[in-house]
């Protein structure tokens, strides 16, 4: 065999069985790296301005400046053009708008796979951390079915299902201190999850089933103790999904930028924004080490209507009005980092992410 001749051979060898773990893009048919990871972000009701305000005010670059692509997402749902978190949430995990109000069910009561239920069924680690209780409309669209986003209580009894096997947030009391007095807590540890109520313990855990109730109800806002424990909870999140060989889908909401934003107080909605972008640093720094994790950064729709109408960049200071206390309609920004991350430049729908994610994980759907 000739040296050119052996050369072919492994050049078709490699093109050929990278295809398991790399795809060759239809437009410049180069090589297009496959994520075994997949780290969402989701800032509810964060607006290009609420980010730019958290950045001038932090004085130094945002960890989320690092990532090499961004871009927009229309957030509108099947019966508004104006999103509710349900409806929003849904659509990102699940890939099918709803009505607002709804999660993981469309408007017909047809219920939909999230990305956590598909990646789970094909064999990867999930996991969902948020700021709120672990039942709100954002963590639960990736985990839940129900028609209305409010019934707590059922939404608690989904993570039961065993779809996902990570949670950490607030929402101690849906579990074990319920109307129907059950302690959903006790068939969880039947299942192999670690319970844990703190930090400390959560920190402490080897188990690679873990539910991390940190809060009866929704945890702290940042100014008021809960500051770095987002970063902290995504970190043990990572630390122990990352131990699957299959990989895993890990979905991190900074629930109460929104809440500032309904308030109408930019100190509420520039501290939960520092404190997102801590938790992104978190993820930014595994995904480079790793080298195999695509992170992706966006928001489920703006809130506030928030304008900056003034400040001083030396200074750090910002001026702001609200054009309303209510969720908005215009598009919110997209940031994406590692493999596929290219995909998600331009303008996309909310839809595009679980299409994207199945296709760059290659998952099966059915
Ligand atoms: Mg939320
Ligand atoms: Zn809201």
């Amino acid at each position: 065999m000739s040296k050119k001749t052996v050369i072919y051979i492994v050049i078709f060898l490699f093109v050929t069985f990278s295809g398991c773990i790399n795809d060759i893009d239809s437009k410049s048919g180069t090589l297009q790296p496959r994520p075994r990871n997949v780290i969402l972000f989701i800032g509810d009701g964060m607006g290009v301005p609420h980010l730019y305000a958290g950045m001038t005010k932090n004085g130094q670059p945002f960890n989320l400046e690092k990532f090499p692509y961004s871009g927009l997402c229309k957030t509108y749902s099947a019966d508004n053009y104006i999103t509710d978190s349900g409806a929003g949430g849904t659509a990102i995990a699940s890939g099918q708008k709803t009505n607002n109000g709804i999660i993981g069910v469309k408007p017909d009561g047809t219920q939909v796979s999230s990305i956590t239920e598909v990646a789970h069924k094909n064999g990867m680690a999930t996991g969902v951390v948020s700021t709120s209780t672990i039942t709100h409309a954002t963590p639960a669209s990736f985990v839940a079915h129900n028609a209305g986003r409010d019934n707590y209580e059922e939404i608690a009894s989904d993570f039961l299902k065993g779809t996902i096997d990570i949670f950490i947030g607030g929402g101690e009391d849906h579990f074990r201190n319920r109307k129907d007095g059950l302690d959903l807590t006790v068939n969880l540890k039947e299942q192999g999850f670690d319970v844990v109520y703190n930090m400390e313990d959560l920190k402490k855990s080897q188990s690679s089933r873990l539910a991390g109730l940190l809060a009866k109800e929704h945890m702290q806002k940042a100014s008021e103790g809960r500051q770095g424990m987002l970063s902290e909870m995504t970190k043990k999140a990572i630390e122990t999904l990352g131990k699957n060989k299959n990989g895993f889908v890990l979905v991190v909401e900074a629930s109460m930028i929104d809440w500032g934003s309904h308030e109408n107080n930019l100190d509420y909605i520039v501290e939960e924004v520092i404190d997102m972008d801590q938790a992104i640093g978190t993820a930014l720094e595994f995904a480079k080490q790793d080298g195999k994790t695509l992170v992706v950064v966006t928001a489920d729709h703006e809130t506030g209507g928030l304008v900056l109408t003034g400040g001083d960049i030396n200074n750090r200071q910002v001026e702001a009005k609200f054009a309303g206390k209510d969720h908005s309609a215009v598009m919110v920004p997209v940031f994406s980092f590692g493999p596929w991350a290219e995909r998600f430049s331009g303008i996309h729908d909310n839809t595009f992410f679980f299409n994207e994610f199945v296709r760059a994980l290659r998952l099966k759907t059915e």
